[in-house]
């Protein structure tokens, strides 16, 4: 017997889905799209309601939801990122927490602004006092390391500052902020 996958050409071995992929799904509609047409060992045939069609080679994202238009209409409604929000973002990034930026704009959630600061490719780490992490304010970070370079003993100033020795090392040679 012959099977689907030694009949496919080569160039598509990592493509081509399985002949009978969720055949079930072909005539329904999810969100903004319909399932049209299986053709086997090639994919499906998606309807838009806006009027485009495409092909895929699965139906996985559709049934789950994951795919809900096209992607060149706006359909789905999403609030397109306007300059002046981009502006707040890269503005506040470093020292406000996704949180708070999305407080300044409006009807935008932390989890928008940090997807949007990732395709942005700007980082929204806090750092030093900003940062809820750090034990020690930048102040005395500045100082231990002030005197550290003016050469005082690092266990002196571990015991001045109340910092711990090991904790302080690494604020000291920049391990840490
Ligand atoms: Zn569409």
């Amino acid at each position: 017997m012959v099977t689907a996958q030694q009949t496919q050409p080569d160039n598509r071995r990592w493509y081509a889905p399985p002949a009978n992929l969720h055949t079930g799904a072909v005539g329904q509609k999810f969100a903004f799209l319909t399932v049209e047409k299986h053709v086997p060992e090639f994919g499906f045939v998606i309807r838009c309601d806006c009027g485009r069609s495409f092909w895929k080679s699965s139906t996985m994202h559709i049934r789950n939801g994951r795919l809900k238009s096209c992607g060149k209409c706006n359909l789905t409604g999403r609030k397109r990122w306007t300059p002046a929000e981009d502006a707040i973002i890269s503005k506040h990034a470093g020292t406000l927490t996704a949180t708070k930026i999305a407080a300044q704009l409006e009807e935008r959630t932390a989890s928008q602004v940090t997807h949007r600061a990732k395709r942005l490719k700007i980082s929204l780490k806090t750092h030093g006092d900003n940062c809820s992490w750090s034990k020690y304010s930048d102040h005395d970070c500045e100082l231990a390391r002030q005197l550290h370079d003016e050469g005082m003993a690092v266990k002196l100033i571990s015991e001045k500052l109340e910092i711990p020795f090991h904790a302080l090392t690494s604020i000291i040679y920049h391990k840490r902020r």
